[in-house]
């Protein structure tokens, strides 16, 4: 038994203890897994709102290159450039202010002369960065460019000299990007996206700036490309330029600081929730420089702005403009990782509960299983015993007689008498044997009729009185007059009687009295009980209802010395059920033992209640 358990514990209970442990533990990561999902989810929304941010971008620029060519159409570029300020301004909304540089260092337009307020401020701002005489730090885009950020670093590094520049590289000016205030716009990002608004699942795209600085003059932006543009931070202020310059005089470069308002204006239109059903879980806004809203999608909706969920930025044009997604309902998302970890967390319960269960009833099982096996064993052993006893004690007096040493009439009477008893115990025994072999195999077979039970126990008790009367018992009854009247078969309920008359015989001890009581009782239903009493051992507690168990022995023949095949109380509690009745054990008062069979009377019995 000790190894079934030892089994059982390293097959089932480890095994499952050390699942329910994992289990246990990826339910921990279940927050985790959930929030991932949903900013994947929702990072989708950001990157395709960004994406048309960026194209929109895009589409002004061509634009942009439209109008220049448009106005170049019927004018040399050179005649133009003087005017291109008023001209462009003229046709192109979006153009705050027009300028046109050559790339030796003139600038031809704005005029600082005839030019408005805008244009002096722009020339003030950006004459000498345009005409290359100073490095500034710039975020830029040359999408034309054959030249990239890396090389015009490198080339900051070693200023213009062989490249006809003769403004040395600067460090940055006063008003340039990193050392003006809105140099910690790329602070506040950087924290932004370390304090999310959730426990936020930051990807590496998020976690840093994906528009760089680089130090640059002018010229060496444009390099060898058409077109492109620059963005840069002067007093707080983002400036937002585009650039062009037609194959017909490469030398002139034509641009336009654009108009931010305007430009706003048109990506505004662009932030939406999308797909549509989000639109209850998250609200989606462009977000300035300074994590400031420009627009969003929810007007009431009110957070930590600097705390998105999710957030994606447009590009070097509008440098650290993001587009930021923001959880409507934060406590949704907590509550149904709060859900799904409660369910899970049941369901592993349950399995490994189940699991338990399962192995503890295997256990059991098996545990009864080896009972059983021992019990056979010990049946065999019991059974052989019990047929050897009374088959030497018959070879041993019909061999006397049959010398005829024993002369005297008694004497042989008393041997005949011994012969006979022992034969009715070898045929009681392998009936017991037989019926419960046919009983296993549902074979047995009941000739149920009407009988009168009380008959049946007065033949019974008859025919056993002598043996019992000859091994010195004192046997009562208490039998009432008229006959008690029950469907069964005569036979089996006689078996029944003669199992516990002969049960009375081998546990009796020292007091040899037995007693039998038949009654009609009328509650519950209306039955007839007939009682088998005895002042002898008792059956010890906790095995009043075992001993009804097939080969079951409260009292085996070792320690008792009282033989028994542990089948006869099996057997009368089968035949007794088969009839709609039992067989009970109760103590007796006094001490002994008290069995008690009860049948169910037959309808139209004679009424003779005790
Ligand atoms: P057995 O062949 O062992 O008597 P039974 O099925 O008739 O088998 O009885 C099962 C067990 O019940 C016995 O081994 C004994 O321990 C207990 N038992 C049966 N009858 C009595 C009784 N009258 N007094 C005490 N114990 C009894």
């Amino acid at each position: 038994m000790k190894k079934v358990a030892l089994v059982f514990v390293l097959t089932v209970f480890v095994p499952s203890l050390v699942l329910a442990w994992l289990a246990v533990r990826s339910l921990r990561d279940q927050q985790f897994v959930l929030e991932r999902q949903q900013s994947l989810l929702y990072q989708g929304v950001a990157d395709s709102v960004a994406r048309e941010a960026a194209n929109l971008i895009a589409d002004h620029q061509r634009e942009f290159a439209r109008q220049v060519e448009a106005l170049l159409a019927n004018d040399k570029p050179i005649e133009i450039a003087g005017s291109f300020d008023e001209r462009l301004r003229k046709d192109w909304p979006l153009a705050e202010v027009g300028f046109a540089v050559s790339l030796d260092g003139t600038c031809y337009a704005p005029s600082q002369l005839f030019g408005s307020s805008e244009a002096h401020r722009f020339l003030l701002d950006n004459e000498r960065f345009l005409t290359s005489r100073e490095s500034v730090e710039v975020y830029w885009d040359s999408p034309k460019s054959s030249i990239n950020l890396q090389q015009a670093g490198e080339k900051n590094q070693k200023p213009a000299s062989g490249e006809g520049s003769n403004a040395p590289a600067s460090p940055a000016t006063p008003d340039s990007y990193l050392s003006s205030p809105p140099g910690h716009a790329k602070e506040q990002k950087l924290a932004r996206n370390v304090e999310p608004q959730q426990t936020q699942s930051r990807t590496s795209k998020q976690a840093w700036s994906k528009a760089s600085v680089s130090e640059a003059e002018f010229r060496q932006l444009v390099g060898a490309s058409t077109e492109g543009t620059v963005a840069r931070f002067l007093q707080n202020k983002l400036n937002v330029m585009f650039w062009y310059r037609s194959p017909r005089d490469p030398q002139i470069v034509f641009g336009a600081l654009v108009n931010l308002p305007r430009l706003v204006e048109g990506l505004s239109d662009l932030v939406k929730v999308e797909p549509e059903s989000l639109r209850d879980e998250i609200c989606v806004a462009l977000l300035d420089d300074s994590a400031r809203v420009v627009t969003k999608t929810h007007p009431g909706f009110q957070t930590n702005w600097k705390r998105p969920f999710v957030a994606t930025e447009i590009g070097e044009v509008l440098p650290h403009w993001e587009v930021a997604v923001y959880l409507v309902n934060p406590a949704r998302l907590t509550r149904s990782a709060q859900t799904l970890k409660v369910t899970l967390g049941l369901l592993i319960g349950v399995l490994v509960l189940a699991i338990g269960v399962g192995g503890w009833l295997i256990v059991l099982d098996l545990k009864r299983q080896l009972t059983l096996a021992r019990q056979k064993t010990d049946f065999v052993s019991n059974v052989s015993h019990e047929l050897k006893t009374p088959l030497t004690s018959i070879r041993m007096f019909s061999e006397l007689l049959a010398d005829g040493r024993v002369s005297d009439k008694e004497k042989q009477r008393s041997y005949f008498n011994i012969i006979t008893a022992e034969t009715a115990r070898l045929t009681r025994l392998i009936n017991n044997v037989l019926d419960f072999s046919r009983l296993e195999r549902g074979e047995k077979k009941y000739n149920i009729a009407k009988c009168d039970l009380l008959g049946v126990v007065r033949e019974t008790v008859g025919t056993y009185r002598p043996h019992l009367e000859a091994g010195g018992f004192k046997l009562e009854c208490d039998l009432p007059a008229s006959p008690l009247f029950v469907n069964g078969d005569r036979d089996a309920l006689a078996q029944i009687v003669v199992n516990l008359l002969s049960n009375a015989e081998k546990y009796s001890g020292e007091r040899k009295e037995a007693r039998v009581e038949v009654r009609r009782q009328s509650q519950p239903l209306a039955h007839v009980e007939v009682r088998v009493l005895d002042r002898g051992l008792g059956v010890p507690k906790g095995c009043e209802e075992k001993i009804f168990e097939q080969f079951y022995r409260a009292h085996d023949s070792l320690s008792s010395g009282i033989q028994g095949s542990g089948l006869g109380l099996t057997l009368a509690r089968q035949i007794a059920r088969a009839h709609g009745g039992d067989v009970t054990y109760e103590p007796r008062e006094g001490g002994g033992s008290c069995f008690v069979l009860r049948l169910p009377a037959s309808p139209n019995s004679t009424t003779n209640e005790h």
